[in-house]
């Protein structure tokens, strides 16, 4: 009975470890302006310091090159340096529905041009907006143009607005509004984190398995001030923080999903071609009245 217990013990350790919760955490749009809270500069050495406290040895930057300063660059070879990724993501930041496919592609290759000479560079391309077009057509152009530049998609699979909440914090701060901090770190962490069950939940459905995951997130205050909070909190919840190349090395890498349902990342997308509805893709949190009305009721509300 003992050997009986001890080998379903071992069989249930085993289908957990097939159910690993792996996610890499990447950053969109570096290296981002000045705001209220925060320089620039500070930002990057903030988040710098913070990835290090929370044992994150390789996390990727998806970036923006276009009109950089020598402090910019600067700021990208610092995350480099600490051993993190710099990967493209377009030279001017638009929307692939608002240009040709040939316009898009220019813009890609226009970005590859400053980036791939930079330490810490790899050939990963993130759609702006996670958009791929309004057609098929214009969607399987550039997907066949990114291949034949020899880059991989940079694909996520956990969305999330934490741009949202920090543009609410930033326009707080600067109409001179008294914040409690620790409620709007509390609403950060906890959003993500609901957003990180969320999409895992709908890829136990679809995949029948938790993939290595991709953490959307951006290059913004509120990840330099609580990137290590957050990683706490999915540890906590027996998540591991993964290299991003090693998050792109899970099969789903290898999915390109039929459909133009594409703005909430991967999963959703292998989901929506399975035939889920959109609205059941959509975390409620990527909702900008929830987010004002959380933002209001928690984080401005007096102590
Ligand atoms: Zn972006």
């Amino acid at each position: 009975m003992i050997r009986f217990l001890a080998a379903v013990a071992v069989a249930l350790f085993l289908a957990a470890g097939a159910a690993a919760r792996e996610i890499a955490i990447t950053f969109d749009d570096a290296p981002t302006a000045d705001s209220a809270t925060m320089t620039g500069e500070v930002r990057t050495q903030t988040l710098i310091a913070a990835l290090k406290t929370a044992g994150i040895g390789q996390a990727a930057f998806f970036t923006v090159p276009r009109g950089r300063t020598r402090a910019d660059l600067t700021r990208l070879e610092a995350y480099a340096g600490a051993g993190h990724i710099i990967a493209n993501h377009s030279n001017t930041h638009r929307n692939l529905r608002d240009l040709t496919a040939e316009e898009y592609i220019g813009d890609i290759a226009a970005a590859d041009a400053i980036l791939k000479p930079m330490p810490g560079f790899r050939p990963w391309f993130r759609f702006p907006f996670l958009s791929e077009g309004e057609t098929r057509e214009k969607r399987d152009a550039v997907r066949t143009a990114l291949r034949a530049m020899g880059y991989a998609q940079g694909y996520v699979t956990i969305d999330n607005y934490d741009w949202y909440l920090n543009s609410l914090a930033n326009a707080a701060k600067k109409e001179g509004k008294p914040l409690n901090e620790s409620a709007l770190r509390d609403l950060y962490v906890e959003t993500i984190v609901q957003a990180v069950e969320f999409y895992d939940a709908i890829a136990l459905k679809t995949l029948g398995r938790s993939p290595r995951h991709v953490l959307l997130l951006h290059e913004n205050d509120l990840a330099a001030l609580y990137i290590a909070d957050l990683a706490t909190a999915l540890r906590a919840k027996g998540w591991t923080i993964i290299a991003a190349e090693q998050a792109y090395k899970d099969p789903i890498a290898a999915i390109e999903p039929d459909t133009l349902f594409l703005g909430q990342g991967r999963i959703a997308a292998i989901a929506r071609a399975q035939g889920m509805k959109p609205m059941e893709l959509i975390h409620e949190r990527e909702d900008e009245a929830v987010l004002d009305r959380l933002f209001n009721e928690r984080v401005l509300a007096p102590r």
